[in-house]
């Protein structure tokens, strides 16, 4: 892969804007804040395209809250294609045991990364475990698992900025975009 000097010129459209997501994240903060009023509340965020997501959302949550990271990777996938077998890199630095877990999520595709994580979560024993992704790529599911708070559902494609890479890269843009066929062939 080339290393890219001119981000936004290997964007061919850019499908959220700052401004759109900014009002989203406002909107989903206020129904979650609604939701788990007077509830001991952790946001676990998956590392690291899920981050800044989770830094806008927590800030507009006016609840008394935790916040843990896990990064997870994948075996063996392509640049773009998940391969559905995960791995931990980083696991939860405290007990969620009895305390309401949501799971802040980048974007959901197959499902496959989401399934193993609710799964291994459950595992801890929190009192409730629910999700929340900035974006929904329904067209590519392969597990049906429910999302409880969804930003946007996107058409099936690949997308960056907003903390989603193409190898490590484009995870600062502050909008979500699609890339020019010419960013992934070199
Ligand atoms: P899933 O397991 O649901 O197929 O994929 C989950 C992970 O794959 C996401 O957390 C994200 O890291 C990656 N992913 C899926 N679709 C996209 C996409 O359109 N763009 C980027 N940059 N990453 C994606």
């Amino acid at each position: 892969m080339k290393v890219t000097q001119d981000l936004l010129a290997d964007v061919a459209e850019v499908l959220l804007t700052e401004e759109q997501i900014a009002g989203k994240v406002a909107e989903l903060g206020q129904r979650i804040s609604a939701d788990y009023a007077g509830r001991e509340l952790t946001l676990v965020s998956v590392l690291k395209g899920s981050l800044p997501f989770m830094a806008d959302l927590m800030r507009r949550i006016s609840l008394p809250l935790r916040i843990d990271l896990m990064e997870v990777s994948s075996y063996g996938g392509t640049g773009t294609e998940s391969s559905g077998l995960v791995r931990i890199l980083k696991d939860l630095s405290a007990p969620i045991e009895g305390r309401d877990v949501l799971l802040v999520e980048d974007i959901i595709d197959t499902g496959l990364t989401l399934n193993y994580l609710i799964r291994y979560l459950k595992g801890k024993n929190p009192r409730s475990i629910k999700v929340c992704s900035l974006l929904d790529k329904p067209a590519r599911r392969l597990v049906e698992i429910p999302i409880d708070y969804v930003g946007f559902e996107i058409p099936d494609a690949f997308v960056v900025g907003y903390g989603l890479d193409f190898g490590e890269v484009y995870r600062n843009l502050r909008f979500v975009g699609v890339l020019r066929p010419e960013a992934y062939e070199s």
